[in-house]
């Protein structure tokens, strides 16, 4: 089985949407990537920190997913990394209200041993300096690199950004992320100049409107699928970028062909994550679940036409 190495917040988040209200819960990039990539067949290590205000019980849903929690650091009174988020009514837009580093501040991360040779690198958002010592970490080159990152790292720690950016293969990112970026509007503008930062390939994600993946002079776009109820966008992204790697990493192919399944595979996973609060309909969620809703996609998307 090939093994997946994850890097990435494990937090709690506070989020509010039209719908409801939530207290702390858990959150964080790395806990959704990694449970979304526990729907493929291979081998996942999370890095990470927390504090000991973590709860055991979050920790053993991620064992319980065969995830291997090695890599994350249980920091001795320390307080783990908190998130809080309101969404506008249209759910596409969001305003951040608290990011608390807390642990992760100065956390020194540590890949494990068995991973130091994973064949696919998923690098979620966090620190762009912790996402580069993991990189440094490697023993063998990953046969791909793949990046996710937010606004609030272009905000605080730019330089430090742009140098990891130049050594990933994929950059995954929102539209409007992509445009602070670049400082381009249009997406296909804002995709070279990104790829001029360094990734071959871009994979520009926008909400309920879907998803490009960008090569060269290629473009592949793969919709959302439209869904009756949206109930809290929080983790969409990371959600995408574990089907994303995922299914790379199961497949060990990093060809654009695949690369496009890929997408496929991860905009299916995160229509089931926007669903309930939180990660509850991921931990629920069944893998006959998505196989049907593959088969939705494949419909959704097929057409015959005489050209
Ligand atoms: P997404 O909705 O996919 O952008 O991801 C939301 C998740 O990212 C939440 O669970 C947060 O805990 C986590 N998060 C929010 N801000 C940051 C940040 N600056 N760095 C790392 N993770 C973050």
């Amino acid at each position: 089985m090939n093994k997946l190495l994850i890097v990435g917040t494990v937090a709690f988040d506070a989020i509010e949407t039209p719908f409801g209200k939530t207290d702390k819960i858990l959150g964080g990039a790395a806990t959704y990537i990694g449970i979304s990539a526990s729907f493929f067949n291979v081998q996942s290590a999370i890095v990470s920190v927390v504090g000991d205000d973590f709860p055991q019980e979050y920790l053993d849903l991620l064992t319980d997913r065969k995830i291997d929690i090695s890599g994350i650091e249980v920091v001795k009174g320390g307080k783990t990394f908190f998130w809080s988020g309101l969404y506008h009514n249209d759910l596409n837009s969001r305003d951040t209200l608290i990011t608390e580093l807390n642990v992760l501040a100065d956390f020194q991360p540590k890949v494990p041993q068995d991973y130091k040779n994973a064949e696919i690198v998923m690098l979620g958002n966090l620190h762009p300096l912790v996402q580069s010592s993991v990189l440094d970490q490697m023993e063998t080159k990953p046969k791909l690199v793949v990046l996710d990152t937010m606004n609030f790292w272009m905000d605080c720690a730019l330089p430090e950004l742009l140098a990891i950016i130049k050594r990933v293969d994929v950059i995954t990112i929102n539209d409007e992320e992509a445009r602070q970026l670049s400082g381009e509007y249009s997406l296909v503008k804002a995709a070279a100049k990104i790829h001029k930062m360094g990734p071959k390939y871009v994979v520009i994600k926008k909400g309920e409107h879907g998803a490009l993946l960008f090569h060269g002079e290629e473009i592949f776009f793969a919709p959302a699928l439209p869904l009756e109820e949206v109930f809290d966008p929080t983790g969409a992204g990371d959600t995408f970028a574990g089907g994303f790697s995922g299914f790379i990493t199961q497949s060990e192919n990093v060809s654009f062909d695949n690369m496009k399944n890929a997408i496929i595979h991860g905009s299916n996973l995160a229509s089931f994550s926007v669903e309930k609060f939180g990660t509850e309909r991921m931990l629920d969620l069944d893998k006959e679940e998505v196989v049907s809703r593959l088969k939705q996609f494949k419909s959704l998307t097929q057409f015959e036409i005489e050209l």
